[in-house]
């Protein structure tokens, strides 16, 4: 197994819209995957489209949860429909099951949507590096990889990716590999001229395009009956757009810096 990195997702979507290609390519190249999701992502406003009380454009058409066979959603059930999300996501990426680890476990504590904490964030990093080092005593450094701390305005990326520097600034012998991802609405953000070492990342080859592609599914798939209700789209079609295939110039593609 090569050497391990962990990808620190503060919420379902964050990661195929974020780094899903990085992903892709680290299973590609025989990494030691890891995936940390730090909430279930229950506060999104887009629970009201899905309940019927706010139009999706995406969806385009008024949802009616009696109609089409299921309860309106709440914030449990909400979590639960992410979580199924990310890990059908995470699959296409090349990530299975045993390699999704989920803060709460770790803490004893859910870190709320919108209210993640830096100490939180590093609590939870550092838990799982340790059991992932203690399964590669050999492996050399690990990677760390989070949302950017600078060129992002949601509370819970900017911590989560805070928490990642604190770290580096605390030991910077063992976090010295570290990266963050930059989401698409950020993709021309005057901030970015604040960070150091950026880049693209592309698909190295047309399978790994698709596989982010395919991810990206995941978040459109509609079938109450089984508790999938296309939450991500629902609730962020525009970023998935840049990703999916929908429209004409859209190689999926992820902005990382140092
Ligand atoms: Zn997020």
């Amino acid at each position: 197994m090569g050497r391990p990195v962990i990808f620190c997702v503060p919420h379902p979507d964050d990661e195929t819209l974020g780094a899903g290609v990085s992903i892709a390519e680290h299973v590609a190249a025989g990494r030691d995957v890891h995936v940390l999701l730090m909430t279930k992502g229950t506060s999104s406003g887009a629970i009201d489209k899905i309940n019927g009380s706010l139009w999706s454009p995406w969806w385009g058409a008024p949802h009616n949860p009696p109609v089409e066979g299921y309860q309106p959603l709440d914030a449990y059930s909400l979590g639960v429909a992410r979580l199924r999300e990310i890990r059908a996501a995470l699959g296409c990426l090349g990530v299975p099951a045993d390699r999704i680890h989920y803060a709460w476990d770790l803490l004893g504590e859910e870190p709320l949507d919108t209210q993640v904490t830096i100490a939180q964030a590093k609590a939870a990093i550092k838990a799982l590096h340790g059991k992932v080092m203690a399964d590669n005593p050999d492996s050399g450094n690990c990677g760390l990889w989070a949302p950017s701390h600078t060129v992002d305005d949601n509370p819970d990326h900017r911590n989560i990716g805070q928490a990642s520097w604190d770290l580096y600034k605390a030991d910077p012998v063992t976090w010295a590999d570290r990266r963050y991802w930059v989401l698409p609405p950020y993709w021309n953000d005057a901030r970015l001229n604040q960070v150091p070492g950026r880049m693209w990342d592309y698909p190295a080859d047309a399978q790994t395009a698709n596989r982010v592609r395919n991810a990206c599914r995941a978040y459109a798939s509609w079938a109450p009956a089984e508790g999938l209700y296309a939450f991500g789209y629902h609730s962020v079609a525009d970023m998935f757009a840049l990703m999916d295939g929908s429209t004409s110039t859209n190689t999926p593609k992820c902005l990382i810096h140092k």
